[in-house]
């Protein structure tokens, strides 16, 4: 099997999962606990807590323990609209954000906020200058992804961040796919909020974090316990907190040199791609991505067609195309990068990880050589292309 989909989700590290191993079984103590037993579990969350707030410059009281990236978006949409509604009732948002922040926007509007969508160029790059353009004197939160999920577009975070504390606006990211894999800093990039999920940095499923800067008010989302300083009610995840931290330092003190190597093979299989496979196109920005994305979009082709084969080959990646997320537009992100709905239809992810090999890489490539014409031979808009190109 060649695992290509670590956009999707990631394999746990062994340490991370080791130091998870002990808080199922031996020190299973509730964190609120007040007995000594509970001691080795409280430490262990505030350990998790310093290792995760070290990776983006922050302090760990600032960080905020949630189920994962779902819940730390909609908290932060949600939470910043309820506590800043007498302020005014506008947010920024991108067109190519994850559906954890485009529904929640569409859920405030709902309640009568007003939601600007920034478009964004042919690469996916959402523009600072046209953030600063669209804040108004009424506009209370920014929030843009740090990178994208489909396309791999690294934002820039820096010159928006910079737009934002000019105004006097919140600034929040959703970095569930940037965390841990590429250099953040929320001092230097001006980021108030920033939400990332533990099992994208090969943490486990199920947890996530909200970096909330200090000072910044936020509606608890849940009613409960007083857990999290009273902002996030719920027993404490023990273990899959100590299995994020974990991973998160892991991750953060390998970046450099799992950046170069992720990259490399990365761009290898991009540079096969466009030179062995005519009517392609890649989809993303060419420098400002992320590590491990390829994208591609091939001519006369459906995405859930070469998944199939891919899958045949033991490959697994993933389309953006219609179908196969249930619905029969292909994806918002295509669409926003201006595809046209035939040639969206034919797009292919796939994600790599420190763990991929260029051995792996050649293979997959080798298995769209195969694939690709084997579909295109079965399409009449192909035979019909031909026949006009002859
Ligand atoms: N935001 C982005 C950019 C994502 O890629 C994902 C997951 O794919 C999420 C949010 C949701 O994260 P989770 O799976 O932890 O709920």
């Amino acid at each position: 099997m060649i695992y290509m989909d670590n956009a999707a989700t990631t394999r746990m590290s062994e340490r991370a999962f080791e130091a998870m191993r002990p808080f199922f079984m031996e020190q299973y103590a509730n964190a609120a606990g007040t007995y000594s037993f509970a001691n080795a579990s409280k430490e262990a969350v505030e350990t998790a807590r310093g290792q995760i707030a070290r990776v983006i410059g922050a302090k760990p009281a600032e960080i905020y323990f949630t189920c994962g990236g779902t819940e730390s978006d909609n908290w932060a949409l949600k939470g910043v609209a309820q506590a800043y509604a007498a302020k005014g009732k506008h947010i920024i948002i991108s067109a190519i954000e994850h559906h954890a922040i485009l529904h929640s926007a569409q859920a405030l509007e709902k309640q009568g906020w007003d939601v600007t969508v920034m478009p964004v160029d042919e690469t996916g790059m959402v523009s600072a200058e046209a953030i600063d353009a669209a804040i108004r004197p009424d506009t209370v939160l920014v929030s843009i992804m740090a990178a994208n999920n489909e396309i791999g577009t690294i934002q820039p975070l820096a010159a928006i961040g910079e737009v934002c504390k000019k105004h006097g606006v919140l600034f929040h990211t959703d970095a569930v796919q940037a965390f841990a894999h590429i250099p953040l800093n929320v001092d230097e990039m001006h980021i108030d909020l920033l939400s990332a999920s533990g099992h994208k940095f090969h943490g486990p499923k199920g947890v996530g974090f909200l970096y909330v800067r200090k000072g910044v008010k936020l509606v608890p989302f849940m009613d409960g316990g007083a857990q999290e300083k009273k902002r996030r009610a719920g027993t404490t995840n023990v273990a899959g907190i100590v299995g994020m931290g974990a991973a998160a330092e892991e991750a953060a003190a390998n970046m450099e040199e799992t950046m170069a190597k992720v990259s490399a093979i990365r761009d290898h299989m991009i540079a096969r791609i466009e030179k062995e496979i005519p009517y392609c196109r890649l989809n993303g920005h060419r420098t400002e991505r992320l590590p491990g994305n390829v994208n591609f979009c091939f001519r006369f082709i459906e995405g859930e067609g070469m998944l199939m084969l891919l899958d045949a080959h033991g490959i697994c990646a993933s389309s953006g195309s219609a179908c196969t997320s249930g619905s029969l537009d292909p994806s918002h992100v295509l669409l926003a990068i201006g595809l046209p709905h035939e040639i969206a239809h034919g797009s292919l992810r796939m994600t790599l990880s420190e763990a991929t090999t260029m051995e792996e890489a050649d293979k997959a490539v080798d298995a769209l050589l195969e694939i690709i014409p084997r579909l295109r031979s079965m399409s009449p808009l192909y035979e019909d292309f031909v026949r006009k190109q002859a």
